[in-house]
C-alpha cells in the first residue's frame, strides 16, 4: 500500500485521534507544548517523507502524541522540529 502523508484524522482514525486527543488534554501545561507550537511541528510532519498514516517511519511515534510535549523533538537526523 501507498505511504499516506496525513495526520491521524486525515487517514480515518478518528477513534484513535479522538483517544490521542484527551489523553493530551491530560497534559500538565509544563510539559505540554503550546498550541502554536503544536501546529507548526504537525504542518512540518504534515510535508515529511517519513510520515505515514499518522505514525514517524522514524521512531514509530504516533506523531500527534509526539509532538504535544514541548521537550520532545523530531526523531530525524535533520530536526525538523
Ligand atoms: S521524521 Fe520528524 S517531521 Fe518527519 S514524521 Fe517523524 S517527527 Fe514528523
Amino acid at each position: 500500500m501507498k505511504p499516506c502523508r496525513c495526520l491521524l484524522k486525515q487517514a480515518g482514525e478518528q477513534e484513535l485521534a479522538q483517544t490521542i486527543s484527551e489523553y493530551i488534554s491530560t497534559l500538565s501545561p509544563d510539559i505540554k507544548a503550546s498550541e502554536d507550537l503544536y501546529k507548526e511541528r504537525l504542518e512540518k510532519c504534515s510535508e515529511c517523507d517519513n510520515l505515514n498514516s499518522g505514525v514517524c517511519g522514524k521512531c514509530g511515534c504516533y506523531v500527534e502524541m509526539r509532538a504535544a510535549v514541548k521537550t520532545n523533538r523530531c526523531p530525524s537526523e535533520e530536526k525538523l522540529w
